[in-house]
Protein backbone atom coordinates (compact mmCIF):
# COMPACT_ATOMS: atom_id res chain seq x y z
CA UNK A 1 0.00 0.00 0.00
CA UNK A 2 0.96 2.99 -1.12
CA UNK A 3 1.89 6.38 1.39
CA UNK A 4 -2.00 7.90 1.44
CA UNK A 5 -0.47 10.91 3.88
CA UNK A 6 2.51 12.12 1.31
CA UNK A 7 -0.20 11.97 -1.09
CA UNK A 8 -2.79 14.21 0.26
CA UNK A 9 0.02 16.63 1.57
CA UNK A 10 1.58 16.95 -1.57
CA UNK A 11 -2.32 17.62 -2.99
CA UNK A 12 -2.65 19.86 -0.30
CA UNK A 13 0.41 21.95 -0.67
CA UNK A 14 -0.77 22.20 -4.46
CA UNK A 15 -3.81 24.00 -3.70
CA UNK A 16 -2.57 25.80 -1.08
CA UNK A 17 -1.28 27.76 -3.50
CA UNK A 18 -4.01 28.95 -5.11
CA UNK A 19 -3.62 27.65 -8.28
CA UNK A 20 -7.02 26.80 -8.29
CA UNK A 21 -8.84 29.67 -7.69
CA UNK A 22 -8.89 30.88 -11.19
CA UNK A 23 -12.10 30.40 -13.27
CA UNK A 24 -9.69 29.63 -16.30
CA UNK A 25 -7.86 27.02 -14.30
CA UNK A 26 -10.89 25.37 -13.61
CA UNK A 27 -12.55 25.32 -16.94
CA UNK A 28 -9.00 23.98 -18.09
CA UNK A 29 -9.84 20.95 -15.90
CA UNK A 30 -13.61 20.24 -17.46
CA UNK A 31 -12.17 20.59 -20.88
CA UNK A 32 -9.41 17.91 -19.49
CA UNK A 33 -11.94 15.53 -18.37
CA UNK A 34 -14.50 15.95 -21.33
CA UNK A 35 -11.20 14.82 -23.50
CA UNK A 36 -10.70 12.17 -21.78
CA UNK A 37 -14.18 10.76 -21.29
CA UNK A 38 -14.56 11.47 -25.33
CA UNK A 39 -10.80 9.67 -26.02
CA UNK A 40 -11.06 6.72 -23.85
CA UNK A 41 -14.91 5.96 -24.20
CA UNK A 42 -14.27 2.48 -26.16
CA UNK A 43 -11.76 1.89 -23.27
CA UNK A 44 -14.68 2.46 -20.75
CA UNK A 45 -17.33 0.81 -22.35
CA UNK A 46 -14.88 -2.39 -23.02
CA UNK A 47 -14.63 -2.68 -19.39
CA UNK A 48 -18.29 -1.65 -18.37
CA UNK A 49 -19.30 -5.10 -20.73
CA UNK A 50 -16.52 -6.68 -18.99
CA UNK A 51 -17.76 -6.10 -15.03
CA UNK A 52 -21.51 -5.99 -16.05
CA UNK A 53 -21.85 -6.96 -19.53
CA UNK A 54 -23.39 -3.59 -20.01
CA UNK A 55 -24.72 -3.17 -23.69
CA UNK A 56 -23.17 -0.34 -25.21
CA UNK A 57 -26.14 1.55 -25.40
CA UNK A 58 -26.83 1.16 -22.09
CA UNK A 59 -23.55 2.23 -21.24
CA UNK A 60 -23.55 5.34 -23.11
CA UNK A 61 -26.87 6.87 -22.26
CA UNK A 62 -26.47 5.78 -18.60
CA UNK A 63 -23.01 6.38 -18.10
CA UNK A 64 -21.61 8.48 -20.18
CA UNK A 65 -23.98 10.86 -21.81
CA UNK A 66 -25.33 12.24 -18.57
CA UNK A 67 -21.54 13.30 -17.99
CA UNK A 68 -21.03 14.95 -21.00
CA UNK A 69 -24.48 17.02 -20.09
CA UNK A 70 -22.86 17.96 -16.39
CA UNK A 71 -19.53 18.61 -17.49
CA UNK A 72 -20.99 20.79 -20.34
CA UNK A 73 -23.24 22.31 -18.13
CA UNK A 74 -20.76 23.33 -15.20
CA UNK A 75 -18.45 25.16 -17.99
CA UNK A 76 -21.45 26.89 -19.37
CA UNK A 77 -22.47 28.32 -15.52
CA UNK A 78 -19.16 28.25 -13.58
CA UNK A 79 -18.64 32.03 -13.45
CA UNK A 80 -22.08 33.02 -12.45
CA UNK A 81 -21.74 29.96 -9.86
CA UNK A 82 -17.97 31.46 -8.92
CA UNK A 83 -19.51 35.14 -8.33
CA UNK A 84 -19.80 36.21 -5.04
CA UNK A 85 -23.24 36.69 -4.21
CA UNK A 86 -24.49 39.56 -2.51
CA UNK A 87 -27.25 39.37 0.29
CA UNK A 88 -29.78 41.93 1.51
CA UNK A 89 -29.79 42.30 5.45
CA UNK A 90 -33.20 42.26 7.53
CA UNK A 91 -31.85 44.99 9.50
CA UNK A 92 -31.56 48.71 8.73
CA UNK A 93 -28.00 48.29 10.53
CA UNK A 94 -26.37 47.18 7.81
CA UNK A 95 -27.82 49.93 5.78
CA UNK A 96 -24.10 50.98 4.60
CA UNK A 97 -22.48 47.46 4.51
CA UNK A 98 -21.98 44.95 1.92
CA UNK A 99 -22.88 41.83 2.56
CA UNK A 100 -21.92 38.82 0.72
CA UNK A 101 -21.68 35.38 0.45
CA UNK A 102 -18.55 33.65 -1.04
CA UNK A 103 -18.14 30.10 -2.07
CA UNK A 104 -14.48 28.76 -1.62
CA UNK A 105 -13.09 25.35 -2.36
CA UNK A 106 -12.65 23.23 0.13
CA UNK A 107 -9.11 21.47 -0.44
CA UNK A 108 -8.38 17.92 -1.22
CA UNK A 109 -11.91 15.82 -1.96
CA UNK A 110 -11.56 11.85 -1.52
CA UNK A 111 -14.40 10.41 -3.97
CA UNK A 112 -15.26 6.58 -2.73
CA UNK A 113 -17.56 5.02 -5.29
CA UNK A 114 -19.39 1.62 -6.06
CA UNK A 115 -19.19 -0.83 -8.93
CA UNK A 116 -23.28 -0.18 -10.12
CA UNK A 117 -22.34 2.78 -12.26
CA UNK A 118 -19.08 2.72 -12.06
CA UNK A 119 -18.04 5.76 -14.43
CA UNK A 120 -20.45 7.94 -13.45
CA UNK A 121 -20.60 7.71 -10.15
CA UNK A 122 -16.68 8.67 -10.19
CA UNK A 123 -16.69 11.26 -12.86
CA UNK A 124 -19.82 13.15 -12.16
CA UNK A 125 -18.33 14.61 -8.65
CA UNK A 126 -15.29 14.45 -10.06
CA UNK A 127 -16.43 17.22 -12.46
CA UNK A 128 -18.39 18.89 -9.46
CA UNK A 129 -15.10 19.35 -7.31
CA UNK A 130 -12.61 20.05 -9.89
CA UNK A 131 -15.52 22.95 -10.93
CA UNK A 132 -15.51 23.73 -7.24
CA UNK A 133 -11.74 24.05 -7.20
CA UNK A 134 -10.79 21.14 -5.33
CA UNK A 135 -8.18 18.62 -6.16
CA UNK A 136 -9.51 14.96 -5.73
CA UNK A 137 -8.21 11.36 -4.73
CA UNK A 138 -10.33 9.03 -6.29
CA UNK A 139 -11.22 5.06 -4.81
CA UNK A 140 -13.34 3.31 -7.44
CA UNK A 141 -14.50 0.04 -6.40
CA UNK A 142 -12.73 -3.17 -6.54
CA UNK A 143 -15.56 -4.83 -7.76
CA UNK A 144 -16.02 -3.27 -10.94
CA UNK A 145 -12.57 -4.12 -11.78
CA UNK A 146 -12.04 -3.71 -14.95
CA UNK A 147 -13.26 -0.22 -15.05
CA UNK A 148 -11.32 0.43 -11.99
CA UNK A 149 -8.16 -0.29 -13.44
CA UNK A 150 -9.09 1.79 -16.74
CA UNK A 151 -9.71 4.95 -14.48
CA UNK A 152 -6.33 4.05 -12.79
CA UNK A 153 -4.91 3.82 -16.08
CA UNK A 154 -6.00 6.99 -18.12
CA UNK A 155 -6.87 9.38 -14.94
CA UNK A 156 -2.15 9.91 -14.87
CA UNK A 157 -2.38 10.23 -19.03
CA UNK A 158 -5.10 13.44 -18.56
CA UNK A 159 -4.17 14.76 -14.77
CA UNK A 160 -1.59 16.03 -12.82
CA UNK A 161 -1.04 13.72 -9.87
CA UNK A 162 -1.22 16.56 -7.68
CA UNK A 163 -4.42 17.20 -9.10
CA UNK A 164 -6.46 14.18 -9.72
CA UNK A 165 -5.05 11.01 -8.24
CA UNK A 166 -6.46 7.21 -8.13
CA UNK A 167 -6.40 4.58 -5.62
CA UNK A 168 -7.23 1.48 -6.31
CA UNK A 169 -8.09 -1.90 -3.99
CA UNK A 170 -10.65 -2.55 -1.35
CA UNK A 171 -11.61 -2.39 2.53
CA UNK A 172 -7.71 -2.80 3.45
CA UNK A 173 -6.98 0.52 0.85
CA UNK A 174 -9.90 2.61 1.69
CA UNK A 175 -9.67 2.36 5.51
CA UNK A 176 -5.48 3.65 5.21
CA UNK A 177 -6.83 6.34 3.09
CA UNK A 178 -9.50 7.18 5.87
CA UNK A 179 -6.57 7.39 8.42
CA UNK A 180 -6.07 10.41 6.22
CA UNK A 181 -6.84 13.57 6.79
CA UNK A 182 -9.32 15.05 4.30
CA UNK A 183 -11.04 18.43 3.01
CA UNK A 184 -14.28 16.30 2.11
CA UNK A 185 -15.43 13.10 1.59
CA UNK A 186 -18.09 12.17 -0.97
CA UNK A 187 -18.36 8.50 -0.94
CA UNK A 188 -21.46 6.89 -2.85
CA UNK A 189 -22.53 3.23 -1.80
CA UNK A 190 -24.37 1.31 0.68
CA UNK A 191 -25.73 2.32 3.94
CA UNK A 192 -23.85 -0.10 6.13
CA UNK A 193 -20.38 1.35 4.62
CA UNK A 194 -21.57 4.98 5.06
CA UNK A 195 -21.63 4.72 8.82
CA UNK A 196 -18.27 3.14 8.44
CA UNK A 197 -17.27 6.93 6.67
CA UNK A 198 -18.52 8.56 8.88
CA UNK A 199 -17.64 7.23 11.95
CA UNK A 200 -14.03 7.65 10.35
CA UNK A 201 -14.35 11.50 8.74
CA UNK A 202 -15.34 12.40 12.56
CA UNK A 203 -12.04 11.73 13.72
CA UNK A 204 -10.98 14.99 12.11
CA UNK A 205 -14.34 16.37 11.48
CA UNK A 206 -14.36 15.97 8.12
CA UNK A 207 -17.70 16.46 6.52
CA UNK A 208 -19.40 14.31 4.65
CA UNK A 209 -21.59 13.52 1.19
CA UNK A 210 -23.14 10.33 1.76
CA UNK A 211 -25.03 8.96 -1.72
CA UNK A 212 -26.66 5.96 0.18
CA UNK A 213 -29.50 3.24 -0.75
CA UNK A 214 -32.77 1.23 0.49
CA UNK A 215 -35.74 -0.14 -0.62
CA UNK A 216 -37.68 2.77 -2.96
CA UNK A 217 -41.19 2.09 -3.60
CA UNK A 218 -44.05 2.75 -6.04
CA UNK A 219 -47.52 3.48 -5.44
CA UNK A 220 -49.60 2.67 -8.41
CA UNK A 221 -53.02 4.02 -7.65
CA UNK A 222 -56.78 3.20 -9.22
CA UNK A 223 -56.27 6.15 -12.11
CA UNK A 224 -53.39 4.93 -13.39
CA UNK A 225 -52.32 4.80 -16.88
CA UNK A 226 -51.39 1.40 -16.17
CA UNK A 227 -50.02 0.03 -19.37
CA UNK A 228 -47.69 2.88 -19.47
CA UNK A 229 -46.83 2.42 -15.39
CA UNK A 230 -45.80 -1.22 -15.98
CA UNK A 231 -43.66 -0.32 -18.74
CA UNK A 232 -41.59 2.30 -16.83
CA UNK A 233 -41.28 0.33 -13.69
CA UNK A 234 -40.15 -2.59 -15.61
CA UNK A 235 -37.77 -0.31 -17.31
CA UNK A 236 -36.82 1.56 -14.27
CA UNK A 237 -36.40 -1.94 -11.94
CA UNK A 238 -34.41 -4.14 -15.03
CA UNK A 239 -31.84 -1.92 -16.22
CA UNK A 240 -28.65 -2.71 -15.00
CA UNK A 241 -30.03 -5.41 -14.41
CA UNK A 242 -31.78 -4.39 -11.33
CA UNK A 243 -28.44 -2.97 -9.64
CA UNK A 244 -29.15 0.74 -10.04
CA UNK A 245 -29.65 2.69 -6.25
CA UNK A 246 -33.22 4.48 -7.45
CA UNK A 247 -34.54 1.39 -9.22
CA UNK A 248 -38.20 1.01 -7.72
CA UNK A 249 -37.45 -1.67 -5.15
CA UNK A 250 -40.87 -2.74 -4.33
CA UNK A 251 -44.83 -1.87 -5.69
CA UNK A 252 -47.48 -0.92 -3.34
CA UNK A 253 -50.52 -1.67 -6.33
CA UNK A 254 -54.11 -0.61 -5.54
CA UNK A 255 -56.12 -4.11 -5.25
CA UNK A 256 -58.35 -2.87 -7.90
CA UNK A 257 -55.46 -2.44 -10.24
CA UNK A 258 -53.18 -5.25 -9.04
CA UNK A 259 -53.87 -8.35 -11.28
CA UNK A 260 -53.82 -5.78 -14.60
CA UNK A 261 -50.68 -4.18 -13.40
CA UNK A 262 -49.20 -7.73 -12.86
CA UNK A 263 -50.04 -8.64 -16.40
CA UNK A 264 -48.86 -5.79 -17.92
CA UNK A 265 -45.22 -6.38 -16.24
CA UNK A 266 -45.35 -9.60 -17.56
CA UNK A 267 -46.16 -8.47 -21.43
CA UNK A 268 -43.21 -5.59 -20.84
CA UNK A 269 -40.92 -8.11 -20.42
CA UNK A 270 -41.57 -10.32 -23.25
CA UNK A 271 -41.13 -7.16 -25.29
CA UNK A 272 -38.35 -5.60 -23.78
CA UNK A 273 -36.06 -9.25 -23.52
CA UNK A 274 -38.53 -11.70 -24.96
CA UNK A 275 -39.21 -15.27 -24.21
CA UNK A 276 -35.76 -15.78 -22.56
CA UNK A 277 -33.69 -12.71 -21.14
CA UNK A 278 -30.84 -14.63 -20.69
CA UNK A 279 -30.60 -14.35 -24.70
CA UNK A 280 -31.27 -10.87 -24.80
CA UNK A 281 -28.07 -8.59 -25.35
CA UNK A 282 -29.76 -5.55 -23.63
CA UNK A 283 -29.98 -7.73 -20.51
CA UNK A 284 -26.80 -7.40 -18.30
CA UNK A 285 -25.58 -9.63 -15.04
CA UNK A 286 -25.05 -9.44 -11.57
CA UNK A 287 -21.63 -8.07 -10.71
CA UNK A 288 -20.21 -11.31 -9.04
CA UNK A 289 -20.64 -14.57 -6.88
CA UNK A 290 -21.37 -12.77 -3.77
CA UNK A 291 -24.23 -10.63 -4.95
CA UNK A 292 -25.41 -13.62 -6.82
CA UNK A 293 -26.11 -15.40 -3.84
CA UNK A 294 -27.28 -12.98 -1.68
CA UNK A 295 -30.10 -12.20 -4.23
CA UNK A 296 -31.04 -15.46 -4.80
CA UNK A 297 -30.91 -15.79 -0.85
CA UNK A 298 -34.15 -13.49 -1.34
CA UNK A 299 -35.94 -15.69 -3.10
CA UNK A 300 -35.80 -18.74 -0.27
CA UNK A 301 -39.29 -19.09 0.26
CA UNK A 302 -39.48 -23.15 2.03
CA UNK A 303 -42.97 -23.01 3.37
CA UNK A 304 -44.47 -21.61 0.17
CA UNK A 305 -46.14 -18.40 2.39
CA UNK A 306 -43.69 -15.56 1.19
CA UNK A 307 -44.97 -15.15 -1.82
CA UNK A 308 -45.70 -16.47 -5.54
CA UNK A 309 -43.25 -16.04 -8.14
CA UNK A 310 -45.14 -14.48 -11.48
CA UNK A 311 -42.30 -15.09 -13.60
CA UNK A 312 -38.69 -15.62 -13.98
CA UNK A 313 -38.14 -17.21 -10.38
CA UNK A 314 -34.30 -18.96 -8.63
CA UNK A 315 -34.48 -22.32 -11.21
CA UNK A 316 -34.32 -20.27 -14.00
CA UNK A 317 -31.12 -18.27 -12.81
CA UNK A 318 -27.49 -19.54 -13.51
CA UNK A 319 -24.60 -18.72 -11.15
CA UNK A 320 -21.36 -19.39 -13.87
CA UNK A 321 -22.71 -16.53 -15.81
CA UNK A 322 -24.19 -14.53 -13.15
CA UNK A 323 -27.71 -14.71 -14.60
CA UNK A 324 -30.81 -13.73 -12.86
CA UNK A 325 -33.80 -13.66 -14.68
CA UNK A 326 -36.58 -10.62 -14.64
CA UNK A 327 -38.87 -11.47 -11.38
CA UNK A 328 -41.78 -10.58 -10.55
CA UNK A 329 -43.61 -11.43 -6.79
CA UNK A 330 -47.11 -11.64 -5.89
CA UNK A 331 -48.96 -12.19 -3.01
CA UNK A 332 -46.03 -10.76 -1.00
CA UNK A 333 -45.30 -10.85 2.59
CA UNK A 334 -44.31 -8.11 4.42
CA UNK A 335 -42.39 -10.18 7.03
CA UNK A 336 -40.61 -12.04 3.54
CA UNK A 337 -36.64 -11.21 3.27
CA UNK A 338 -37.02 -9.61 -0.08
CA UNK A 339 -39.11 -6.73 2.13
CA UNK A 340 -36.19 -6.18 4.37
CA UNK A 341 -33.36 -5.19 2.72
CA UNK A 342 -32.17 -3.17 -0.72
CA UNK A 343 -33.05 -5.74 -3.12
CA UNK A 344 -30.44 -4.45 -6.12
CA UNK A 345 -30.92 -7.14 -8.51
CA UNK A 346 -34.03 -7.95 -10.77
CA UNK A 347 -36.58 -8.54 -8.71
CA UNK A 348 -39.82 -7.03 -7.83
CA UNK A 349 -42.40 -7.29 -5.16
CA UNK A 350 -45.61 -6.65 -5.63
CA UNK A 351 -47.56 -6.03 -2.84
CA UNK A 352 -51.11 -5.63 -2.86
CA UNK A 353 -53.37 -2.62 -0.70
CA UNK A 354 -56.65 -1.09 -0.09
CA UNK A 355 -56.17 2.52 -0.21
CA UNK A 356 -53.87 5.13 -0.86
CA UNK A 357 -53.75 5.53 3.12
CA UNK A 358 -52.40 1.82 3.74
CA UNK A 359 -49.88 2.49 1.32
CA UNK A 360 -48.96 5.83 3.12
CA UNK A 361 -48.63 4.18 6.38
CA UNK A 362 -46.47 1.24 5.42
CA UNK A 363 -44.20 3.62 3.23
CA UNK A 364 -43.90 5.98 7.05
CA UNK A 365 -43.15 3.10 8.83
CA UNK A 366 -40.04 2.49 7.21
CA UNK A 367 -36.59 4.24 6.41
CA UNK A 368 -36.92 6.80 4.41
CA UNK A 369 -36.47 6.17 1.00
CA UNK A 370 -33.82 7.07 -1.75
CA UNK A 371 -37.13 7.58 -4.43
CA UNK A 372 -40.44 7.50 -4.62
CA UNK A 373 -42.73 6.53 -7.43
CA UNK A 374 -46.23 7.69 -7.70
CA UNK A 375 -48.40 6.86 -10.92
CA UNK A 376 -51.45 8.28 -10.76
CA UNK A 377 -53.50 10.58 -12.57
CA UNK A 378 -54.98 12.14 -9.66
CA UNK A 379 -53.55 15.57 -8.30
CA UNK A 380 -55.04 15.67 -4.89
CA UNK A 381 -53.29 12.16 -4.07
CA UNK A 382 -49.99 13.18 -5.92
CA UNK A 383 -50.30 16.55 -3.55
CA UNK A 384 -51.34 14.03 -0.81
CA UNK A 385 -48.21 11.47 -1.24
CA UNK A 386 -45.70 14.55 -2.02
CA UNK A 387 -46.68 16.40 1.44
CA UNK A 388 -46.66 13.10 3.50
CA UNK A 389 -44.04 11.32 2.45
CA UNK A 390 -40.04 12.15 2.49
CA UNK A 391 -37.72 10.86 0.54
CA UNK A 392 -34.62 11.76 -1.12
CA UNK A 393 -37.10 12.24 -4.71
CA UNK A 394 -40.33 11.87 -6.02
CA UNK A 395 -40.74 11.02 -9.65
CA UNK A 396 -44.48 11.28 -10.70
CA UNK A 397 -45.25 8.40 -13.66
CA UNK A 398 -42.05 7.26 -14.43
CA UNK A 399 -38.63 5.49 -13.10
CA UNK A 400 -35.24 6.58 -12.89
CA UNK A 401 -35.14 9.50 -15.03
CA UNK A 402 -35.04 11.94 -12.36
CA UNK A 403 -31.70 11.09 -12.34
CA UNK A 404 -31.06 12.97 -15.70
CA UNK A 405 -32.42 16.33 -14.78
CA UNK A 406 -28.95 18.06 -13.60
CA UNK A 407 -30.86 21.24 -12.47
CA UNK A 408 -32.71 18.84 -9.66
CA UNK A 409 -30.37 17.97 -6.64
CA UNK A 410 -29.32 14.01 -6.44
CA UNK A 411 -29.17 12.92 -2.53
CA UNK A 412 -30.90 10.95 -0.22
CA UNK A 413 -31.76 11.60 3.38
CA UNK A 414 -32.33 9.87 6.82
CA UNK A 415 -30.85 6.50 6.11
CA UNK A 416 -30.53 6.91 2.19
CA UNK A 417 -28.00 9.65 2.88
CA UNK A 418 -27.11 13.63 3.28
CA UNK A 419 -25.81 16.17 0.73
CA UNK A 420 -26.30 16.44 -2.97
CA UNK A 421 -24.71 16.16 -6.07
CA UNK A 422 -25.61 17.43 -9.99
CA UNK A 423 -25.33 20.96 -11.32
CA UNK A 424 -24.87 23.73 -9.02
CA UNK A 425 -26.09 21.48 -5.91
CA UNK A 426 -23.12 19.41 -6.83
CA UNK A 427 -20.75 22.44 -7.07
CA UNK A 428 -22.07 23.97 -3.90
CA UNK A 429 -21.63 20.66 -2.12
CA UNK A 430 -17.96 21.01 -2.64
CA UNK A 431 -17.17 24.43 -1.47
CA UNK A 432 -17.43 26.20 2.13
CA UNK A 433 -20.31 28.48 1.99
CA UNK A 434 -18.58 32.06 3.36
CA UNK A 435 -20.28 34.86 5.07
CA UNK A 436 -18.60 38.05 4.34
CA UNK A 437 -19.53 41.56 5.43
CA UNK A 438 -17.55 44.70 4.66
CA UNK A 439 -17.88 47.74 6.49
CA UNK A 440 -16.61 51.23 5.84
CA UNK A 441 -13.88 52.27 7.60
CA UNK A 442 -15.31 55.82 8.56
CA UNK A 443 -18.34 56.90 10.43
CA UNK A 444 -17.68 55.83 13.80
CA UNK A 445 -20.04 57.70 15.50
CA UNK A 446 -22.58 55.29 14.56
CA UNK A 447 -20.53 52.57 16.29
CA UNK A 448 -20.88 55.08 20.11
CA UNK A 449 -23.85 53.45 20.91
CA UNK A 450 -22.19 49.63 20.90
CA UNK A 451 -19.22 50.45 23.09
CA UNK A 452 -18.43 50.38 26.27
CA UNK A 453 -19.45 52.31 29.43
CA UNK A 454 -23.67 51.09 28.32
CA UNK A 455 -25.79 52.79 30.13
CA UNK A 456 -29.43 53.46 29.67
CA UNK A 457 -29.65 56.35 27.00
CA UNK A 458 -27.45 53.71 24.62
CA UNK A 459 -29.90 51.41 24.71
CA UNK A 460 -32.86 53.95 23.97
CA UNK A 461 -34.41 53.70 27.65
P1 LIG B 1 -20.33 -0.62 -0.84
O1 LIG B 1 -20.79 0.26 0.26
O2 LIG B 1 -20.08 -2.05 -0.54
O3 LIG B 1 -18.95 -0.08 -1.46
C1 LIG B 1 -18.77 1.26 -1.89
C2 LIG B 1 -17.30 1.64 -1.76
O4 LIG B 1 -16.90 1.53 -0.40
C3 LIG B 1 -16.34 0.78 -2.57
O5 LIG B 1 -15.41 1.65 -3.18
C4 LIG B 1 -15.69 -0.12 -1.55
O6 LIG B 1 -14.36 -0.44 -1.87
C5 LIG B 1 -15.73 0.70 -0.29
N1 LIG B 1 -15.91 -0.10 0.93
C6 LIG B 1 -16.63 -1.24 1.07
N2 LIG B 1 -16.58 -1.68 2.34
C7 LIG B 1 -15.82 -0.81 3.03
C8 LIG B 1 -15.40 -0.72 4.39
N3 LIG B 1 -15.74 -1.63 5.31
N4 LIG B 1 -14.61 0.32 4.75
C9 LIG B 1 -14.24 1.25 3.84
N5 LIG B 1 -14.60 1.21 2.54
C10 LIG B 1 -15.39 0.20 2.13
O7 LIG B 1 -21.40 -0.42 -2.01
P2 LIG B 1 -21.49 -1.19 -3.38
O8 LIG B 1 -21.87 -2.61 -3.14
O9 LIG B 1 -20.28 -0.90 -4.18
O10 LIG B 1 -22.72 -0.41 -4.08
C11 LIG B 1 -24.04 -0.75 -3.87
C12 LIG B 1 -24.71 0.20 -2.91
O11 LIG B 1 -24.49 1.54 -3.30
C13 LIG B 1 -26.22 0.03 -2.91
O12 LIG B 1 -26.69 0.12 -1.59
C14 LIG B 1 -26.72 1.21 -3.71
O13 LIG B 1 -28.03 1.62 -3.42
C15 LIG B 1 -25.72 2.25 -3.33
N6 LIG B 1 -25.66 3.30 -4.36
C16 LIG B 1 -26.11 4.53 -4.06
C17 LIG B 1 -26.09 5.52 -5.04
C18 LIG B 1 -26.58 6.91 -4.76
O14 LIG B 1 -26.31 7.80 -5.59
N7 LIG B 1 -27.29 7.16 -3.68
C19 LIG B 1 -25.59 5.22 -6.31
C20 LIG B 1 -25.15 3.94 -6.57
C21 LIG B 1 -25.17 2.97 -5.59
Amino acid sequence: MSDYGTLVTTMRTFHKTGATLPQAWRLEQLQTLKRLLFECQDELIEALEADLSKCMTEAKVTELAQLFAEIDYAAANLGSWMKPESVKSASWVNSFDSIQVRRDPLGVILIITPWNYPCMLTFLPLASALAAGNVVVLKPSEMSENVARVIADVIPRYFEPNVVSVVTGGVPETQALLDVRFDHISFTGSTAVGKVIMAAAAKYLTPVTLELGGKSPVIVDPTANVAAAARRIVWGRLINSGQSCIAPDYVLAHADVEAELVDAMQAAILEFYGENPAESPDFGRIINERHFDRILSLLDNPSGSDFDVVTGGPERADRESKYIPPTILRNVSPSAAVMQDEIFGPVLPVLSVNSLDEALDFIKDREKPLALYLFSTDKGVRERVLTETSSGSVCVNDTVIQHGVITLPFGGVGSSGMGAHHGKWGFDEFTHTKAVLGKGAGMEGLNAVRYPPYDDTKLGR
